[in-house]
C-alpha cells in the first residue's frame, strides 16, 4: 500500500489504530474460493481507513461485512444509469456497495482489482476508496453523492458545488479535453463523489488544480489535504 508511505508518522499510527478497529468490528468473507487471509482484510481495512483519518471515529457504521471475491464476479444489482435509466440482471463488475436505509448493507470486492487499485497511489484509480465512499455516502440516509454533513447550509454548499464540478466534467469531456475525473462519475452524483474520492486521494493536485471548488469542498469534509501533503513529502524526497 504506496500511499501508506505518504502519510506522516502520526497519521500512519492513526490509520494503525482505524485498521484494527475495522478488523475486529466487520465481519470480512471470502468468496468465491477466495481464502481470505491476513493480507487480504489488512489492505481491504488500511485503504478504507484512509477515508477516516483526521476526523471524528465513524466505521462506516451502516457497513458491518466485507465480502471479498478472487476477480470480477457477477453482480445481480440494478445499476443507475445516465438519464436516469435502471439496468437490471447479471454484469461484471469490480466492486459494489449495498445501503438499505434502516439496515445498510455490505461492501463487495475483487481481490484483484483490490491489488491493482493499491498499487499504484497516484493514478486516481482505487476500488476500495471507490467503493467505502459510497458507505460515506449513505451517512446521509441516501446514497446520493452527499455524506453526511452538520447542517442544510452546509449541505446547500455542496450540492451547489457539486453540480458545477459535474457541469465542468461533462464540459471537459465533451470538447475532448479530457479530466482528473473519471467520466464514469457523470453517470450520477453518487457516481461522481465516489470518483471524486478516489482522485481527491491518489490525485490530489491535478483535482485541486482543475476544480479548485470542489477540492476545498472535500478537503473540508476530509480534514486532509492529499495535494498539500503530496508537495510536502515530494519535497522531502527532493523530487521536483
Ligand atoms: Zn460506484
Amino acid at each position: 500500500m504506496p500511499y501508506y508511505r505518504r502519510l506522516s508518522v502520526d497519521r500512519q499510527r492513526e490509520l494503525e489504530g482505524h485498521i484494527q478497529v475495522l478488523l475486529r468490528e466487520k465481519y470480512f468473507e471470502g468468496c468465491g474460493g477466495l481464502v481470505l487471509t491476513d493480507e487480504v482484510k489488512v489492505l481491504i481495512a488500511g485503504q478504507a481507513s484512509v477515508l477516516l483519518l483526521n476526523r471524528e471515529d465513524h466505521y462506516f457504521p451502516w457497513m458491518r461485512t466485507v465480502l471479498v471475491y478472487p476477480h470480477s464476479f457477477v453482480g445481480n444489482g440494478r445499476s443507475v444509469g445516465p438519464a436516469g435509466m435502471v439496468t437490471e440482471g447479471p454484469s461484471w463488475r469490480q466492486g459494489e456497495s449495498w445501503y438499505t436505509p434502516g439496515s445498510g448493507g455490505p461492501v463487495v470486492l475483487s481481490w484483484a482489482d483490490t491489488l491493482a487499485g493499491a498499487a499504484d497511489a497516484h493514478d486516481g484509480r482505487n476500488l476500495v476508496l471507490h467503493e467505502f465512499a459510497h458507505q460515506l455516502d449513505a451517512d446521509s440516509g441516501a446514497v446520493e453523492g452527499v455524506p453526511f454533513l452538520p447542517d442544510a447550509a452546509s449541505r446547500e454548499r455542496w450540492k451547489r458545488v457539486m453540480a458545477r464540478a459535474q457541469g465542468e466534467l461533462a464540459r471537459r469531456w465533451s470538447m475532448g479535453m479530457g479530466s482528473v475525473l473519471n467520466p464514469y462519475g457523470l453517470q450520477n452524483p453518487a457516481e461522481f463523489f465516489a470518483v471524486s474520492v478516489e482522485a481527491f486521494f491518489e490525485r490530489g493536485t491535478e483535482l485541486r488544480s482543475e476544480f479548485p471548488e470542489w477540492y476545498g469542498q472535500l478537503e473540508q469534509y476530509f480534514q486532509q489535504d492529499p495535494a498539500g501533503q503530496c508537495e510536502g513529502c515530494r519535497a522531502a524526497q527532493g523530487v521536483a
